[in-house]
């Protein structure tokens, strides 16, 4: 924080725009990690074991079981598809996988691994029983999936040495391995990798006692208190997410400690999250701009993502993974097959009044449910 900030809150308007600028450099909600998350600041913060990763708990303890058995077999787990939104802990969970089973992690991701060359050079450094980790795996090209299939099925894989009639087939073996696979888009796994996944594991937004746990636990490791109501007054505006969840904390602390207090207390909280233009259930001003350009542009929909993505001014990509898939959870959006719609819940949050059958058919047939 800059020193010109560091007077205190009661001082300043109700609304301190020079704060909020700084605050908006890094988004409260950008889809990848960003400078100054904890994870890439301290990675020794991140938890490691299961007893540090918070929530999930069907998931964690399907693991477990399938962990120890592996460990008693003294084979790798089987490959693990991990699905959800981003900031729910993918990444995290492999990080930890990897620790319990006592294995390396190699840690790559869709888009970074173009060739086949490349995937390859990092299977043949894997040891026996090794973690790889591959982030967004629904984007790998096509090429690079066809080196995986094999490796993931036999632990081999085929390179092609040469051009034209002397081109020969290499064959390459590779240690027994883990992939673990992380998507936000399901449905963009191509139906050949899917199939080779054994465990395939879902991971939810958490309920809000989960993020005050999380939020207190970092509070802890950073040693800036936080009240119990404040807890909960962030893990109810994270938007079931502990990445948002642990970020809200941190500007939550900048104000506190602007304003000289020696813990985040519910004040502060309700003054960081205006300057973060923050409403009580956690949208924040996108959120609000979707809403309003689907209920008052588009009569409530049906709109096409990408239509919906060129109004807001957002990349297709962040509106799907951050902001669609929060608002459907709440139930404010619903996907149909002809495009998003705002549901009851949306047209009531802005205080207008939801379609009648005169007016919109589509509208209708949700309400109807
Ligand atoms: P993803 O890979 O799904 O995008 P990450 O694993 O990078 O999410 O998690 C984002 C942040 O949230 C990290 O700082 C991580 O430490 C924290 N986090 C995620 N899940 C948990 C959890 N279950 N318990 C505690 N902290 C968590």
């Amino acid at each position: 924080m800059k020193k010109k900030d560091l007077r205190k809150i009661s001082e300043i308007d109700e609304v301190d725009f020079e704060l909020a600028e700084d605050f908006e450099e890094g988004s409260i909600l950008a889809r990848t990690p960003i400078p100054g998350d904890e994870e890439i600041l301290l990675p020794s913060l991140r938890p490691r074991k299961f007893s540090e990763f918070i929530g999930q708990s069907a998931i964690v303890e399907k693991l477990q079981v399938f962990i120890a058995a592996a460990c008693e077999r003294k084979e790798p787990l089987d490959h693990t598809l991990l699905l959800g939104p981003p900031g729910l802990g993918k990444t995290t969970l492999a990080n930890v996988i990897a620790a319990e089973m006592g294995v390396q992690i190699r840690i790559t991701s869709g888009p970074v691994l173009n060739r086949a060359g490349d995937v390859a050079a990092l299977l043949t450094g894997l040891r026996q029983g090794d973690v790889l980790f591959i982030d967004e795996i629904h984007r790998l090209s096509k090429n690079v999936e066809e080196v995986l299939y094999p490796a993931m099925e036999d632990y081999h894989f085929d390179v092609l040495i040469g051009k034209g009639p002397t081109a020969r087939s290499l064959r390459m073996k590779v240690q027994p391995f883990t992939l673990i696979g992380a998507t936000t888009r399901e449905g963009d796994v191509s139906a050949p990798l899917r199939t080779r996944f054994g465990v395939v594991s879902r991971i939810d937004y958490y309920a809000v006692d989960e993020l005050r746990v999380v939020i207190e636990s970092v509070a802890k490791k950073l040693q800036y208190p936080v009240t119990p109501e404040a807890a909960s007054e962030i893990a109810r505006r994270a938007r079931g997410t502990p990445r948002v969840a642990i970020r809200m904390f941190k500007r939550m602390r900048d104000v506190a400690q602007v304003n000289r207090q020696e813990a985040v207390d519910l004040v502060t909280v309700e003054r960081g999250m205006r300057m973060l233009q923050i409403d009580s259930i956690g949208l924040d001003y996108i959120d609000r701009k979707i809403l309003e350009i689907l209920l008052k542009r588009f009569d409530g929909g049906p709109v096409s993502l990408d239509t919906l993505a060129v109004s807001v001014g957002e990349e297709a990509d962040t509106i799907y993974d951050v902001y669609e898939s929060f608002l459907i959870q709440i139930g404010f959006i619903a996907r149909t097959s002809r495009g998003r719609i705002a549901t009851r819940a949306a047209y009531e949050y802005f205080g207008m009044k939801p379609p009648t059958p005169a007016n919109n058919q589509n509208q209708l047939r949700l309400f109807e449910n």
